[in-house]
């Protein structure tokens, strides 16, 4: 890019860079202002600018521009982009009255953020971010050396602070990597790593023209339980940043706008774009029978709304089950069962296939939005990886750079592997039952396949929940990179190894 112009010295740190350190919208004169400054200079420029929201192509552009004209808005603009339409209007009080009216004629909600945040989504720009001068005009560059101490901690130099209270002084970093993780001012920055996923969750349903859905109907969840006592020579594996990587086009494409859609819907149990969430009917053949499902979830809803609880109360108890087994059945009976379970109940010869089901499943033509961005998310983790490899040496490590980038690494990472925990999450505004449907029964069909292999292969798992697997003995490793490489999945990482202690 732009960078192979400039001539780097060995530390890759390029000369007279400016970082981007403040940005402040001016509604009046309906410009933005942008701060870029380094050790030594200063410099504020001027962009012309209106607030805008950016809506999906779904739309007809001609009956909204009627829609609001006809409540009497004047002062906007519908702009058809690539990907999406860009309404724009001249004031930000006004943007908000649109997106009110919007909001009730489409029963779900346009995000609106505020005007810096909107400003640098649109440019792609964030806060410490680097700038240099390029025929009169600045352009961004990708330069990962970050020492913008200057600014975060203007009143010492970062070494001294070090010397002084190094938590204190890291603390700084840490913030000044989320401001420019989550584009907002450092002195924003929330606390709350929950508020802080919400930000970067806003960040990408804003830029990808999608609406927070208000559908908030309940649906039952099983309790993450994890058994009591000490166990010894365990490790457990953790899964939860595989979840995220399962969102991507290679695996089940996941997003509100992929799922379900109109071209790909599938005809055979075999299709490989059917997610785990769908109910297949069959057809018993056996009377009094019972089955373990793959997903605990399906055999807890099953258990409060069918009758024989005590048959099934007694039956946990007597083979030691962890849930409810799913039953009884009599011959001729037919229900609807998750796929995985379904597939299992076929090959066992145990059921005939029957012909209503609920199926969901995900687009094979279009990538979904969280598919798009989880790409460019690890081209930025690239950078800033090598950047932090490459400078290895004892004097660098105590340096505001070298942190900026180990921060920079384990906050994003965090941030990208929380994103399907706070789908799942009721107290989220992106919390979609749908979704979240989709994601705890591929989470639980995963699970379930890990078990089953780990058990073949002669290991015993102790326990399971959405955060990963405990399993007896200290050779996971092995038995992680088999289990990924048989299903084609990303590899799950090993947490740790224990001694004698308790499962958390
Ligand atoms: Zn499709």
């Amino acid at each position: 890019m732009v960078n192979n112009i400039f001539s780097q010295n060995k530390s890759g740190v390029l000369g007279n860079v400016l970082y981007l350190t403040n940005v402040t919208y001016v509604d009046s004169k309906r410009e933005v202002l942008a701060e870029f400054s380094n050790k030594f200079d200063k410099k504020v420029e001027r962009y012309k600018f209106f607030p805008f929201i950016l809506l999906p192509k779904s739309i007809d552009g001609e009956k909204l521009k009627e829609l609001l004209l006809s409540f009497s808005f004047k002062f906007f603009s519908l702009q058809e982009k690539e990907n999406y339409f860009s309404l724009q209007s001249t004031s930000f009080v006004e943007l908000k009255k649109i997106v009110s009216v919007l909001s009730k004629c489409f029963g779900k909600l346009p995000l609106v953020l505020e005007p810096e945040r909107q400003f640098l989504i649109e440019k792609n720009w964030s806060y410490f971010d680097s700038f240099l001068y390029f025929e009169n005009s600045l352009i961004k560059v990708d330069s990962f050396s970050k020492d913008v101490s200057f600014s975060v901690l203007p009143e010492i130099p970062f070494v001294e602070a070090m010397k002084i209270n190094q938590e204190e002084a890291t603390f700084f970093v840490n913030q000044a990597v989320l401001s420019n993780i989550l584009k907002i001012p450092i002195n924003l920055v929330p606390k709350n790593k929950q508020d802080q996923e919400e930000i970067f969750l806003e960040n990408i349903f804003f830029k990808n023209a999608e609406f927070v859905s208000w559908e908030k109907e309940n649906f039952v969840k099983t309790k993450n339980f994890t058994p009591f006592g000490y166990f010894d020579n365990f490790s457990s594996i953790d899964f939860s940043p595989v979840w995220v990587e399962l969102f991507s086009k290679k695996f089940f494409n996941i997003g509100p706008e992929t799922k379900n859609c109109s071209c790909c819907k599938p005809f055979t149990l075999e299709d490989k774009n059917l997610l785990p969430s769908s109910l297949i009917e069959v057809k018993f053949i056996e009377s009094d029978f019972f089955f373990e499902s793959s997903s605990p979830n399906f055999a807890q809803e099953f258990h409060f709304n069918h009758k024989d609880k005590l048959e099934r109360e007694q039956k946990k108890k007597e083979f030691f089950l962890k849930h409810y087994p799913v039953g009884p059945f009599s011959s001729g009976q037919v229900e609807k069962v998750p796929l995985l379970d379904a597939k299992k109940l076929l090959e066992e010869g145990v059921v005939e296939l029957g012909s209503n089901h609920l199926v969901d499943w995900f687009c094979l033509n279009k990538e979904s939005f969280f598919s798009k961005e989880l790409s460019s998310f690890s081209e930025k983790l690239k950078g800033f990886e090598e950047f932090s490899k490459n400078n290895q040496q004892s004097l660098f490590v105590s340096s505001f750079e070298f942190f900026f980038a180990e921060f920079f690494i384990k906050n994003f990472s965090e941030l990208v592997a929380e994103i399907p925990f706070q789908l799942m999450n009721k107290g989220s505004k992106f919390h979609s039952v749908s979704l979240a449907k989709t994601i705890i029964s591929i989470q639980e069909s995963t699970l379930f396949k890990f078990k089953e292999f780990s058990e073949k292969e002669g290991y015993r798992v102790l326990h399971t929940n959405n955060r990963g697997a405990y399993v007896k003995g200290f050779s996971s490793l092995t038995l992680a990179k088999k289990f990924s490489s048989s299903l084609a999945l990303p590899i799950p990482k090993i947490r740790s190894f224990a001694k004698n202690s308790k499962l958390t």
